[in-house]
């Protein structure tokens, strides 16, 4: 029966969606925690490498051993991987290169095991066409005596094992959204476990995580890193949104940052990475007048990894949202491009947000267009 099942399932021409590939129940976690439960050893580190691919949005990582755990970043070895596995190289010549460039605590393996973010390169040590941290790293240099702060809210959808959305009736939809942003209770909200657990993640991981949120649509949640200055915000975020994959996958469960997945083209919110952005000046007594002089425009098309294509399934102007071609910006007004918080307004200094990155925007490519713009005035 099941060898029937097998080759049949082989000579089946239907493939599955990427999202609904090789997703299980995760099995045998007693005996995972067993082995990890095992007294670690006294000096070697499992290092493990990860780095953004050639779709500009998604995470790949391996790991090596380390004879001790590194204390600077410039102790981890330059290491390579087939760029033409992931989209960054051609077959021939495919030799890619990982510089280690910030390096966190691993809460999956413990101890003196770490988590090491990674810029890629390409064989001429060029960097690869979706490394946006090398440009963002030099303008974040320019800048750095004006203290740049920011705070990235990234939203995204769970999904279940056939991918489609957690919690969701696999024969229609849910009610329609209102109980379900901040919601608490069974039928408001699902995947909490997940949200919790990833949350001790990134504190363990010493990444600066400033909360959590369930979101407008049923199996949405939001969690916010920050304040990072300057080019530590990519390299934390991205970092948070590998542990997000991690935790979820021992969960069996699917992350999408994609900002409108089809099933959600109706009456649903989509998902954002609102960017909270301020400076040294902006901060101060009379920082309002450096937000209204900063310039805002023509950043949509670093604000999503397709050129601002992304986004203009999800800036229709409807659903807390700006529409895509028109700038705009007003105080506590969640339809513009650009908000001002009312706390900053009446205090005249603190910071905005601009409110159209895409949830599954490269914050090298944001946070650097802000910078170049708004405040390197390019
Ligand atoms: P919202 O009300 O838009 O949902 P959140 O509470 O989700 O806002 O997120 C607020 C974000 O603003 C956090 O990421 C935080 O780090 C960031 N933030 C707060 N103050 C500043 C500041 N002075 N400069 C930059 N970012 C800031
Ligand atoms: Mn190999
Ligand atoms: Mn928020
Ligand atoms: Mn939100
Ligand atoms: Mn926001």
């Amino acid at each position: 029966e099941a060898i029937n099942l097998a080759m049949d399932q082989a000579s089946n021409p239907q493939r599955m969606t990427h999202e609904q590939f090789h997703v299980r129940i995760p099995l045998g976690t007693a005996v995972v925690d067993q082995f990890l439960g095992l007294k670690p050893h006294p000096t070697i580190c499992q290092a493990t490498y990860i780095w953004i691919d050639g779709t500009g949005e998604h995470l790949r990582c391996k790991t090596r051993t380390l004879d001790a755990s590194p204390t600077s970043i410039e102790q981890y070895p330059i290491w390579n991987y087939d760029g033409s596995s992931t989209g960054q190289a051609v077959g021939r010549d495919s030799d890619t290169y990982l510089k280690a460039v910030a390096h966190y605590p691993d809460p999956f393996l413990g101890g003196q095991n770490r988590l090491v973010m990674c810029e890629t390169f390409d064989k001429d040590m060029k960097p690869t066409a979706t490394n946006h941290r090398a440009k963002c790293a030099q303008i974040m240099k320019g800048i750095a005596h004006q203290v740049p702060w920011f705070g990235m809210e990234q939203e995204y959808l769970l999904l279940d094992r056939d991918g489609y959305p957690l919690g969701w009736p696999k024969n229609g939809f849910p009610a329609k959204q209102g109980p379900y942003y901040c919601g608490v209770g069974a039928n408001k909200v699902v995947g909490r476990e997940i949200v919790e657990t990833h949350y001790r993640a990134c504190l363990h991981a010493g990444l600066k995580i400033f909360g959590t949120n369930a979101e407008v649509t049923p199996g949405q949640w939001e969690f916010q890193i920050g304040c990072c200055e300057g080019i530590a915000m990519g390299d934390e975020l991205w970092m948070a949104r590998f542990l997000l994959h991690r935790v979820a996958e021992q969960f069996g469960v699917i992350v999408t940052f994609d900002p409108k997945p089809a099933i959600t083209m109706g009456e649903w919110n989509g998902a954002g990475c609102h960017t909270n952005v301020s400076t040294a000046a902006i901060r101060a007594p009379g920082g309002m007048k450096h937000i209204e002089a900063a310039k805002h425009q023509d950043h949509m098309r670093m604000y999503d990894p397709n050129g601002g294509r992304d986004n203009l399934k999800r800036l229709t102007g409807r659903h807390e949202t700006s529409s895509v071609d028109k700038f705009s910006w007003g105080v506590a007004n969640r339809g513009c491009s650009v908000r001002i918080p009312r706390s900053v307004a009446e205090e005249g200094k603190g910071y905005f947000e601009d409110r159209r990155p895409s949830s599954n925007c490269d914050p090298y490519a944001v946070t650097g267009m802000i910078a170049q713009t708004c405040f390197l005035g390019l």
